[in-house]
């Protein structure tokens, strides 16, 4: 099915969607879309379409997992049935376990934990479409959906990987990038705090290459971070619009 393509980028520096080495995804981000929770958002980044939902702080079920100096985060990444090609067994698997951990680790030093101590908050991520670069899309919905929970936060969590593709430094690899390229680097960033609470590597970079895919992922992270509070904005322009429809409703 996934032949490989003979040329990741063309003559002209072109990738195989057309986007320039440096170029991420179309990104679209909203907040407060599954109202039953506590925060949620969606995030579509290239074709990978995310839902992330907040519930907590809430007691720890079972409770012998609770933390009595904080809260306990945990984490579940999920990918649909549909959300490949192949149809994807619905039962965790390893990479599940392994990338529920990565996203847990990402954002527990942007919450303040310790102001709710034996409780739990629990972060679930579902991903409906998958194109590569899931890990990122999640931390990013994930963090997102922390902020519109209210939960108290040092900073956002804004992530994008970069890699490298034929002889290429690029950002954002989509999935057939992400399988033929010659390495992927994810990273998560603080940015306000200018912190990195996400890096890894899978493949192998020169030292040169490294350091110039993992600025130009940052260079991602900032500019996801941007829309990010763009979304946050967006939706209490919209409730404080509802409030003021509804008011002179009452009028
Ligand atoms: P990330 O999504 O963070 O890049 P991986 O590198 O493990 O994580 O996965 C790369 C891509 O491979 C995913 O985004 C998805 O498009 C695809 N993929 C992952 N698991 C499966 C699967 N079980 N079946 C088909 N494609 C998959």
């Amino acid at each position: 099915m996934n032949d490989k393509p003979e040329k990741l980028i063309d003559k002209k520096g072109l990738r195989l969607d057309g986007r320039k080495p440096d170029e991420l995804r179309t990104v679209k981000l909203e907040v407060g879309v599954i109202p039953n929770a506590n925060g949620s958002a969606y995030v579509e980044h290239g074709k990978n379409k995310i839902l992330a939902a907040v519930y907590g702080p809430r007691e720890v079920h079972p409770k012998h997992l609770s933390l009595q100096d904080r809260a306990v985060l945990k984490c579940r990444y999920h990918m649909a049935p549909f959300s490949v090609q192949e149809r994807k067994s619905p039962a965790p698997s390893r990479r599940e376990v392994e990338l529920s951990k990565v996203i847990k680790e990402s954002l527990e030093p942007a919450v303040f934990l310790e102001y709710y101590p034996r409780t739990m908050v629990d972060v679930f991520v579902e991903v409906l479409q998958a194109d590569g670069g899931t890990r990122c899309a999640s931390i990013t919905a994930a963090a997102l959906a922390l902020a519109d929970s209210g939960i108290p936060m040092r900073d956002l969590v804004a992530a994008c990987a970069a890699g490298k593709v034929d002889d290429t430094i690029v950002l954002d690899l989509m999935d057939t990038e992400d399988k033929q390229g010659a390495a992927d680097v994810p990273v998560a960033l603080m940015p306000n705090l200018n912190a990195v609470t996400l890096l890894q590597m899978d493949g192998t970079l020169t030292q040169e290459e490294f350091e110039s895919a993992v600025n130009m992922a940052l260079e991602g992270c900032r500019k996801i971070y941007a829309m990010q509070k763009e979304a946050l904005k967006t939706k209490y322009v919209n409730v404080s619009e509802e409030n003021k429809d509804e008011e002179e409703a009452e009028e």
